[in-house]
Formats: structure tokens, sequence, C-alpha cells
């Protein structure tokens, strides 16, 4: 795959100093997933071509793979070696590493300046097409020529590839110019990317720094560059919106978080636990089931709170937790006082006991309704915590959703949503078992006779006086 990258800013030659590649030499260096060549075809006063030549190993990249990925032959038989995709990206941050941050050893002022440049790459998948281009590029000051690759020449029958010819024009500093291909041309592929991890977050938000939050497309950036993993997508658009979550519009499973959406409940509802922990004086939080990590995240940024864990049985959420509280970046004293475990709900775990307080919020419903005693008894028999704050989806408030049908619950991984009166009798008889007193509370708004969208029981240890 090849890609090219050339200026006629007179003295052009000197994109060979911003690249830190000397135009008189072939440039090579080995990867992990192949080889990357760099050279100059043109290297005159008025045009400079560096060219970024990448041969991908096949083979090399099967035997990273586990097995059983794709189809037999895709294994060998694919167009990785050929097109632009998330290699042509990781090899453009390694080879030009330092051209990406914007420094220049001899040409500083050259870097920090608007250039022409323009960009061809021969063959760019664009899953999206053109319009696609149009809609990434656009936006960022570049003008884009593309002409459709032939799936195959000697069959023009056959139509039109996923590929383009593609031309890139603009004028701007070199390192704006290579973070913004670094991101975009594993977006436009939109094939799995073998290096998503957690630290891609980091990675997204540092190359996107500066352009990628007043993007019109950054949702679909920050989604496809993250494999479609949803959840850290999210993450993105959150630390990119400074905080205010944005819904992901393509979400398969996100019934109960369109539903919700328009009174931005979870937040509503996040904000009202920690308040009510605030009340009861609690310094040590275990949040059971705490899924993605947003009460976490607003738990570890208020001091108040000593001890702070959360708990799921879901390792991908745990994993998505850790990325939302950007973890392995925090200082040690925070990195101290938050600890992610693996739990299940059903089953005693002496690390969840002796904590001020346990949180287990919208996570009941979730459980089959023959694991709600084993439920009970592991939090409230073994936990034990001093205080307990349990929240559910009212059932009665779901007639004031417009696009739920009677009868439907909001999410559809829910074993259960409970009324009022339903919830209240389970809390009573739960308190009256392991020797607790509860109150229960509405959060949100209240509805005169249907109540709130979310119920809440407030559980404390002691005998009622
Ligand atoms: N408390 C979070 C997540 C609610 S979704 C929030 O309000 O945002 C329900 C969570 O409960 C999921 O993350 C799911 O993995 C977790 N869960 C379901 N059954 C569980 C069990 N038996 N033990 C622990 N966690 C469980």
């Amino acid at each position: 795959m090849l890609l090219t990258i050339s200026t006629t800013h007179a003295p052009a030659t000197d994109l060979g100093y911003l690249l830190h590649k000397n135009p008189q030499r072939l440039h090579s260096q080995t990867l992990s997933f192949g080889t990357a060549h760099v050279f100059y075809p043109d290297a005159r006063n008025d045009l400079c071509t560096a060219a970024l030549m990448l041969e991908i190993d096949p083979v090399g990249l099967v035997r990273k793979k586990g097995p059983n990925e794709g189809f037999a032959l895709e294994q060998y038989v694919n167009d990785r070696p050929y097109v632009a995709s998330s290699f042509l990206s990781v090899a453009l941050g390694q080879v030009f590493r330092t051209a990406m941050s914007g420094r220049s050893k001899d040409r500083q002022d050259l870097a920090d300046s608007a250039v022409p440049y323009e960009i061809h790459l021969p063959a760019l998948p664009s899953r999206g097409g053109e319009g696609l281009l149009a809609r990434l590029f656009g936006p960022l000051g570049y003008e884009v020529t593309a002409t459709r690759l032939a799936l195959d020449e000697a069959f023009p029958a056959w139509g039109g590839s996923a590929c383009y010819d593609v031309r890139l024009r603009i004028t701007a500093r070199l390192g704006d110019v290579l973070r913004h291909l670094y991101v975009l041309i594993p977006v436009l592929d939109a094939d799995k990317h073998y290096w998503v991890g957690d630290d891609e977050v980091e990675k997204l938000l540092q190359k996107g720094e500066g352009w990628l939050d007043s993007h019109p497309e950054r949702e679909l950036v920050a989604r496809r560059y993250l494999k479609n993993l949803r959840g850290l997508a999210e993450v993105v658009m959150e630390r990119l919106s400074d905080g205010e979550a944005v819904p992901d519009p393509v979400r398969q499973d996100g019934q109960e978080e369109t539903l919700e959406k328009a009174i931005n409940l979870n937040r509503q509802r996040m904000e009202w636990v920690v308040a009510a922990l605030k009340r009861l004086g609690a310094k040590s939080v275990v949040d059971m089931g705490c899924g993605e990590g947003r009460l976490l995240g607003l738990l570890s940024k208020d001091l108040e709170f000593e001890k702070i864990t959360g708990c799921d049985v879901s390792v991908r959420a745990l994993e998505i937790a850790r990325a939302r509280l950007n973890f392995d970046r925090l200082p040690e004293f925070q990195q101290q006082r938050i600890q992610l475990l693996q739990s299940a709900l059903t089953y005693r775990d002496k690390r969840l006991a002796g904590y001020d307080a346990a949180t287990v919020i919208e996570v009941v419903e979730h459980l089959e309704p023959e694991r709600l005693d084993a439920f009970a008894r592991a939090v409230f028999e073994h936990a034990k915590p001093l205080h307990a704050i349990v929240t559910t989806p009212n059932a009665e408030y779901n007639a004031l959703f417009p696009n739920l049908p009677a009868g439907k619950f909001r999410h559809p991984d829910h074993r259960f949503e409970w009324t009022r009166a339903e919830f209240e009798a389970w809390a009573d008889s739960v308190a009256e078992r392991f020797g607790y007193t509860v109150t229960f509370e509405a959060v949100g708004t209240v509805h005169e006779t249907l109540g709130a969208a979310t119920q809440a029981a407030i559980f404390t240890k002691g005998d009622k006086q």
C-alpha cells in the first residue's frame, strides 16, 4: 500500500527536514506486521514528493490472530496488503512520529506553518463511498478528488469496488495533516483493527486534539475508530464533550438509553445517588453492578469518598469502566482509592464486605427472579454494608414513554420491572429478614399518579426504633 505527500512550497525538499527523512536516500523500517519504506519520487526545489510504501506480511498477520477468524482462505487472500488501512496508520505513526507531533529538529518554523500539501492514496477503501470521504475530510478544509476503482479491471461488469483513488489538497501544518490521516484512514476502512485496546482511547484523543471535538462526524469517527466498540466510543464522546454523554444513534441494544435520553435520566439518577451517599456520610462505597463506571466516575471526582470499589460480572463492562476512569493514567493516590473487581452478586464475596455503603443501581431488574434471594443474601447477609441504595425502574412510569408499547420493558435484558408496591414489598421483606430499616424515594420528576421514572430504596443496618 502506498501514500504520497507532495508539496510545492519552495524549497520543496525541506519536506525531508519535516519528515526527518533525507530525500536522497531510501529508508526502511521493520514493523511488527511488515516493512515500511520511505523514498522520494520527486525531490526538486519546486516539487517534492515523499512516498510511504508498506509491505504487509499477510501470513505473519494470520499467525498473530486467533484460530477460526473469518473464512478459511480469507486469512491468506485478503486486501490487507494492498489497501490503506489501520496498518498504514500505525506505520505513519511510527515512521513519521516526530513529524506527526508537530516537531522538527531543523525547520520548526516550517512545521508550525500552513503549507500546501497534496496527499495521494491510490487505494483507499471508503465504506460509505465518496460521500463519506467528503464528510470526513471536507470539514477539515481538504479539497477531495476521488475516483472509484473497479473491482476487477478485466471484468467491468462486476462493477466498482469499495476502494478509491483519492487526492487530498490542503494548506495546513504537516503535523495536523498526518494526525488527520492517522485517525481517518481506519475510520474509512472500518475493518477490524487488531490493535484496538484501552490505550486506543488515549491515542484517539491525543491525535484528535484540536480538530475532532468540533468535527461534525466526531461520533462516527469515534465509533468506527474504536471498531464499533460502543462503550469505548461513548467514553471518547464524553471526554470530548466534557462530561456530557452523547447517545450513539446506531446502538442496537440502546432501547433504554433512547427512551430515557429525553430526560437524561441516567445522569439525574447518578447525581441523586451521589447526593444520597453524602447525606448518609459514606466514606467507603462499593458500586455493585457498576457497569461501565458512570457512578464511579462521579465518585472519583469527589474526595469525600475515600475508598471506591466497582464490581460487575461483565469483564467488558469493567474494561470500559477502566477506560472511562482513565485508570492507567491516574496518579498513584487515585489508583489506590479506586478498585475494580469482577464479581457476581448472587454469590458471597468477602471482598465486598465492610463498606459504609453499597449502591446497586439499575441492577436487580437484570437478575432472574429466582436469583433474587441469593442476591439479597450476598448483599445483606454477607457484604453487610452499613447502608445500601438500590434503584430500579418504576414500571408504572412506563406509560409515559411514548415509544414503549404497553407491557414491554425499558430494556431487552430486564427480567422484570416492578411497580412501586412490588418493589416496596420486596425491599420491606429483605429489610425485615436481614435487620435493616428501609425508606423509599422517587428519583426524577414525579408524576402525580404514576410516580417517578426511577424508584429507590435506602437501607440502613440496625433495628427499627
Ligand atoms: N449500575 C450501572 C449499570 C447498570 S446495567 C448503571 O446504572 O449505569 C446492569 C449491570 O449489572 C450490568 O453491567 C451487568 O453486567 C450487571 N450485572 C447483571 N447481573 C449481575 C450479577 N449477577 N452480578 C454482578 N453484576 C451483574
